[in-house]
Formats: C-alpha cells, sequence, structure tokens
C-alpha cells in the first residue's frame, strides 16, 4: 500500500502541478534558507514545550484524561502519530499541537513564514483537515521517544474536530497571525482527497500556470 506524508496535501493546495511534480513524479526539493529556518524552529518549539511528557508507564493516565469529558489535555509538541488510509493509500503524519479542550480536540499547526498572508491558505487548510480525519477515522498513536503507543480509536472520534493555523515569523518567533478555530468538514475534505488519488494514479495531470512567483520548482516545471 502506498505511504504518502499528510503535509503532502499542503503541496496539493499550494499547486496541483507541484503536487505532480513532486509526488508522481518524485521531484526533490533543494533545502532552501526558508525549509531550514522552519526546521530548526520546530525544533526548538520542542524544546521550548512545558506540556507534560508522557512516558509508556504513565499512557493509561494519559488515556484517562483524554477520556474525561470535561478534561484539558494539552499534549506536546509532535507526539501524536496520526495515520488514516483512503482507496489504497495510507496517509501518516504528526501535528504540530492536538489540544483537547472538553467534547473539541483542537489541531494546531506552527508555520514559520518571513512574511504573514494574514489569512489561512489553501495549503495550510489541506493539511490540517487531514490531521483532523486521521483523528475522527483513522489511527492515533502516542510517542515521545522512538516508541508508540497506539491509543482507542474511540478517544478522538467521540469529539468535535476544529484546527486552527498560528504563523510566527521564521527568525523571532513573535506571531504573525492566528487564525480563529475552523470545524474540520467531512465532505469537503473527501473531495481533496479524491482530487489528489486522481493526481497520484495518473488520472489527472495538471498543467503548469502562466506564472508564478517563488516557486521552488519553477526551474522544472514547464
Ligand atoms: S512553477 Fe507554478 S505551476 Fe509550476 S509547480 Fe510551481 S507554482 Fe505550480
Amino acid at each position: 500500500m502506498r505511504r504518502i506524508p499528510i503535509s503532502a496535501l499542503a503541496s496539493l493546495g499550494y499547486c496541483e502541478r507541484y503536487f505532480y511534480l513532486r509526488y508522481v513524479l518524485g521531484l526533490r526539493l533543494r533545502a532552501t534558507r526558508a525549509l531550514i529556518k522552519g526546521a530548526n524552529q520546530h525544533r526548538l518549539s520542542m524544546r521550548l514545550d512545558t506540556a507534560k511528557r508522557y512516558g509508556r508507564e504513565n499512557i493509561q493516565e494519559l488515556v484517562a484524561r483524554l477520556r474525561d469529558a470535561s478534561g484539558v489535555v494539552v499534549l506536546p509538541r509532535e507526539t501524536l502519530r496520526l495515520s488514516f488510509v483512503h482507496d489504497g493509500c495510507t496517509f501518516v503524519g504528526r501535528a504540530d499541537r492536538v489540544l483537547k479542550l472538553k467534547n473539541i480536540a483542537l489541531v494546531v499547526e506552527e508555520k514559520f513564514v518571513s512574511r504573514s498572508s494574514g489569512r489561512v491558505r489553501r495549503s495550510y487548510e489541506y493539511q490540517l483537515a487531514g490531521y483532523c480525519h486521521a483523528l475522527k477515522f483513522g489511527r492515533t498513536g502516542y510517542s515521545a521517544g522512538s516508541w508508540v503507543s497506539w491509543l482507542p480509536r474511540e478517544l478522538f472520534r467521540r469529539l468535535e474536530v476544529r484546527y486552527m493555523v498560528v504563523e510566527r515569523c521564521a527568525s523571532t518567533r513573535r506571531v504573525l497571525f492566528a487564525s480563529r478555530p475552523r470545524k474540520y468538514r467531512r465532505e469537503d475534505f473527501l473531495r481533496v482527497l479524491d482530487r489528489a488519488l486522481g493526481i497520484l494514479r495518473g488520472e489527472v495531470r495538471p498543467s503548469p500556470r502562466d506564472s508564478c512567483r517563488g516557486c521552488s520548482l519553477a526551474g522544472v516545471c514547464a
């Protein structure tokens, strides 16, 4: 079964041709300064994270806290492994952060940018809807090291799932934009998935656009 990163859906939201070049033709990205900065900031976020880290020995405590309908749980960054299967493909990923606020699961994605657009880009929407879909219909594991503890499937299924994006300055970490939480909508996301699978199967072959500024694949796109 083919494995696709859930983050690939961000590429699809950015440009279908970009998704095609990366995940059908297999073109690799150069490690640009922006990508390196973003990866470093994510590592720093994990170090600065003050949420309680659960070890294997207290996973049952975590499960009990997630089951508690009135409880609030802030999971440490990048500790939830998420996956779902759709039409012969397994989509896998890790959300930056997941919070359980009573009957709501909130997926928060941090993006490190040089300039904020002040809106929820389509690329963010697609990626975050992928994490939400995995929480609702897929498999969730807690991992704070090389081990994974798979969590009971019903833990997140009974919750309403929402997502939000926080854009931070890639140099200073200052928050430039924080969206309002949005509801995950299954029917909208299934349309995105079908489009992605149509491209992966070769049923759709997106054409280059006329003008693209700042795309890292511009040199090989046409
Ligand atoms: S150059 Fe334009 S059409 Fe080609 S992948 Fe980049 S954004 Fe898409």
